[in-house]
């Protein structure tokens, strides 16, 4: 196995306007380690995939696997398995005509495709299915064929474009779970892209959040969620709150901040913040660690409620706090909390996080 690097890597495409389709990305994936690319819809995560795996070349930068530069080498000579969104099967063969395929086209030897293909099918748990057409199996059963296609080559890195997208809620979350047993009992290198962030939270050893060809930050699940680096990662994982809000004292790793109506709260800040009394923070805090206190609480922001709404285990309460709006999620049965209440809003010191802009 190998660890991926990616250096400096730029792609224009021709016609593709000013703005490169990817721009100055550095990414190592660790060998053995399940990488995400994260990010909304046309942020660059399909064209870096296709870079990896040879579709694509870059404009400049380097793509190396352990000590060997593939930058411009083709996909075939590469020792990539790639998993697709539409799977990319043939319908008409069986299930093991389907993973034999990447065998025949590498040559190899006919006696040793059988022993393959059937350890590839025990990986993906489909020992029983060998003999299936393709188009008699669901969804769920034929993403983990291709995924067995991908592996029988065993691939020195694997490489995922949104497989999940075609599968509903509920089989998408089992699938994900499977594809990280898979890729554990196999070890290899993974780089993963999808627009979902609960799977990447879910899934990934370290995730690489993109915005418009962009790493806007790289990290841990939990770092890119309690850490986030900026507006953009805030909002997009989790739905934070972000409040723009005046300085009133500033320490090199924490900060103090009005709320409207006088009350202040303190945030910490990470190391340089730059920020000095007067000046505008942006304060990252997640809607589930906003509390909702009895009107007129002692050190609580006063604040109305504009909106409650239901969605089973939680509520997500909308609130004005004087120009400011801001969603709780409570715990709290519902029926407590109405339309038009007045609320007093505690926003806990531990749980702010100054974010740049
Ligand atoms: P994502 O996979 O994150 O949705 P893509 O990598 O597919 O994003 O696309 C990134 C950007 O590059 C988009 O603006 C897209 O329109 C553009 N793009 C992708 N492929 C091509 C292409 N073959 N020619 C021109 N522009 C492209
Ligand atoms: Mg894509």
């Amino acid at each position: 196995m190998v660890d991926v690097r990616l250096e400096s890597i730029v792609k224009r495409f021709p016609r593709g306007g000013d703005t490169p389709a990817v721009d100055d990305v550095n990414i190592t994936v660790n060998d053995g380690e399940f990488f995400t690319l994260l990010g909304p819809s046309g942020c660059g995560k399909t064209t870096t995939l296709r870079m990896v795996a040879g579709f694509y070349f870059p404009t400049s930068g380097t793509i190396s696997f352990g000590d060997d530069d593939v930058t411009r080498r083709p996909p075939n000579k590469r020792d990539t398995g790639m998993v697709f969104q539409n799977y990319a099967l043939f319908p008409h063969l069986t299930v093991e005509q389907n993973v034999a395929y990447g065998l025949k086209t590498r040559k190899v030897a006919r006696g040793r495709i059988a022993p393959r293909v059937s350890e590839a099918l025990e990986q993906v748990h489909l020992s029983g299915y060998s003999k299936r057409r393709i188009d008699q199996l669901s969804g769920g059963q034929q993403q983990r064929v291709a995924l067995a296609r991908a592996l029988v080559i065993r691939p020195q890195t694997l490489l995922l474009d949104e497989p999940l997208s075609n599968l509903d809620a509920k089989l998408r979350e089992e699938t994900r779970t499977e594809i990280r047993r898979i890729q554990r009992e196999a070890g290899t290198t993974s780089l993963y892209v999808t627009h979902d962030q609960d799977e990447a939270m879910a899934m990934s050893d370290r995730i690489a959040v993109m915005e418009a060809g962009r790493v806007q930050q790289l990290g841990t699940p939990t770092e890119i969620y309690h850490r986030p680096a900026n507006r953009f990662v805030a909002t997009f994982i989790g739905r934070s709150n972000v409040l723009a809000l005046p300085v009133e004292h500033a320490a090199e790793t924490e900060i103090e901040v009005r709320l409207p109506g006088g009350a202040t709260a303190r945030a910490a800040a990470p190391q340089g913040h730059g920020l000095g009394v007067g000046d505008t923070a942006y304060v990252s805090i997640r809607p589930e660690y906003v509390q909702l206190a009895p009107p007129r609480t002692p050190g609580a922001a006063s604040g109305v409620v504009k909106e409650v709404e239901f969605t089973g285990m939680t509520s997500t309460v909308t609130l004005e706090v004087g120009d400011l709006t801001l969603m709780a999620k409570t715990i709290d049965m519902p029926g407590t909390v109405f339309v038009g209440d007045a609320v007093g809003v505690v926003l806990p010191a531990e749980r702010l996080w100054v974010v740049q802009p």
